[in-house]
């Protein structure tokens, strides 16, 4: 179920993700260009009040409103492309104007202002026109340069979709239609000439604009669909590509599913704890527990049980260090190692290591070596047992009777004792026929001097003929099932002295 869906988040949020970065990088360049439009519109403004600066001096040089002066008026307001009138006030009244009869198409002449410009709504001029008055003030005298509300639009017209730019002075503003508005008009975004008086004010690009994504990215948008669609389906294809059993195992290491379980040896006469048999489990995250039939050989051939025997060694030094206190004296902690991993280089290093960590120094660590497969005995395996032997191990062949060459085993390595297999116990039952190969078996390892452990002890007839042959490590169900560590610590607190089965 995670699986499926995991495709279909991981593509939303690459899509997501890549929305997000072209949103941005066209919000920047779409400020971008708002910013250069705004300047390009208070570059056009300074422009036409340079002109009205000009004609504000050549209205200075005037000493008298004689025709001649009048005329340089007119001229000079003709001349400047965006001037209409030039007008000189002396005591509240018009003085001189480059109007024909010193006229004025304002309805009143302005007051002086601080710094030079004015807006004047349509409301305050003659022919109802708005427009900007460059005011400058002169000995007595002030001059007014008037400029009509067309040429003020039209350098505001910067070729920007969507961005509609205002020209602000002081509190009144004039956008691109309509009259000058006075008072608090918002606008996100604001730039002031460093020339005169006035801002260009705009309104800055939405942080997120499906239009400009649409207009602006369509391609980069096409893009990334493309990309998250693929990834997704990628990822469908990984994500439910069939894994090896190989490939399985591993990750289940990694993961720490392998765990250990332990099936108590008792004495099969007293019933007393004598030791426990680490026994590997998948603990499955669907299946549950998982049988070491079913993966064990799959370890082995692909070298796999070094590093989960590894896995299980580190689990069994913590469990029994958590409880070693309850561990009784001499108490044997027996695991399987395969003829593989015993035959690798550091096995002795590595069991001295494993050794040195328990707590409890008089445990008996017992490795089981399986006779199921072929062992390949030369020196270095001789070396190898002896070495652990003299260093406090005790050497088990498991599985006896089911080998290829079990005498000869016998005869060149250093053994301490036999695991009888199940099979030979199994065969056991009320008819007394049943005991021959198993007292056969018997016969040998007492001829050899072995210590003998049975294993597979189901019923009451199979360990009183084991008790009755003085064989008293024993190992089955009839005692106890294998147990993970937290049935294992309920066993040993309640210390049976009676012979019980354990679910
Ligand atoms: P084994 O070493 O001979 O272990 C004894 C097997 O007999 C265990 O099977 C145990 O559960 C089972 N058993 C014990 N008492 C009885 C009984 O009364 N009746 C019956 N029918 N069975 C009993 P399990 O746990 O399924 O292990 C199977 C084999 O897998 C082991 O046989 C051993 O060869 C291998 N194995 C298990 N864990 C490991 C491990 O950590 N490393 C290696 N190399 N092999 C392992
Ligand atoms: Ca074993
Ligand atoms: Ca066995």
């Amino acid at each position: 179920m995670r699986h499926a869906f995991l495709p279909v988040i991981a593509a939303a949020c690459l899509f997501l993700t890549g929305v997000v970065i072209l949103n941005t990088q066209l919000w920047y360049s779409s400020r971008a260009e708002s910013l250069g439009g705004a300047r390009y519109a208070a570059n056009n403004i300074n422009l036409i009040l340079n002109e009205a600066a000009r004609a504000t001096r050549v209205a200075m040089s005037i000493k008298g409103c004689t025709l001649e002066g009048q005329y340089r008026l007119g001229t000079e307001a003709a001349l400047q492309p965006h001037l209409r009138t030039i007008v000189i006030v002396k005591n509240g009244a018009v003085w001189c104007s480059s109007l024909p009869g010193n006229r004025i198409l304002l309805s009143q002449i302005p007051p002086m202002v601080e710094g030079h410009l004015l807006l004047a709504s349509a409301r305050e001029t003659s022919n109802r026109l708005p427009i900007l008055i460059y005011n400058t003030r002169f000995a007595d005298s002030h001059i007014l340069v008037t400029i009509s509300d067309q040429h003020i639009r039209g350098a505001l017209n910067a070729p920007l979709k969507g961005v509609h730019f205002a020209l602000q002075v002081g509190d009144s503003t004039i956008g691109m239609s309509g009259d000058v508005v006075s008072g608090n008009v918002h606008y996100s975004g604001r730039i002031r000439s460093a020339e005169y008086p006035f801002s260009i004010v705009y309104n800055q690009p939405p942080l997120f604009s499906l239009q400009r994504l649409i207009t602006h990215g369509l391609g980069i948008l096409f893009f990334i669909t493309l990309i998250s669609g693929v990834t997704a389906y990628a990822l469908n294809k990984y994500l439910h590509k069939e894994m090896t059993p190989e490939e399985l195992l591993r990750r289940a290491i990694a993961n720490g599913e392998i765990v250990p379980f332990y099936q108590m040896v008792v004495n099969g006469r007293e019933g007393t704890l004598r030791g426990v048999e680490v026994l590997a489990r998948w603990k499955h995250p669907r299946a549950g527990y998982i049988s070491p039939a079913a993966f064990i050989p799959v370890a082995e051939k692909s070298g796999l049980i070094v590093p989960l025997t590894r896995s299980l060694m580190a689990q069994v030094v913590d469990n029994m260090n958590a409880i070693e206190s309850k561990l009784p004296e001499g108490f044997h902690v027996g695991i399987n190692f395969s003829a593989s991993h015993i035959a690798s280089p550091g096995f002795v290093d590595e069991c001295l290591r494993f050794k040195a960590r328990f707590q409890r120094k008089d445990l008996n660590l017992v490795l089981e070596v399986t006779e199921r497969e072929p062992l390949h005995v030369d020196e270095d395996l001789v070396q190898t047992l002896n070495t652990l032997h003299e260093n406090g191990f005790v050497i088990a062949l498991d599985d006896f009777g089911t080998g290829y060459s079990g005498l000869s085993y016998l005869h060149d390595l250093h053994i301490d004792y036999i695991k009888i297999d199940q099979s030979f116990v199994a065969r056991v039952n009320a008819d007394p026929d049943s005991t021959r190969i198993l007292d056969c078996v018997l016969d040998l390892a007492r001829k050899l001097s072995l210590s003998i452990v049975a294993e597979g002890v189901e019923t009451r007839e199979q360990l009183d003929y084991l008790n009755k042959n003085d064989i008293t490590f024993q190992q089955g169900y009839y005692f106890y099932k294998p147990v993970k560590f937290t049935e294992l610590i309920k066993i040993l607190l309640s210390k049976p002295k009676v012979k019980v089965i354990v679910e």
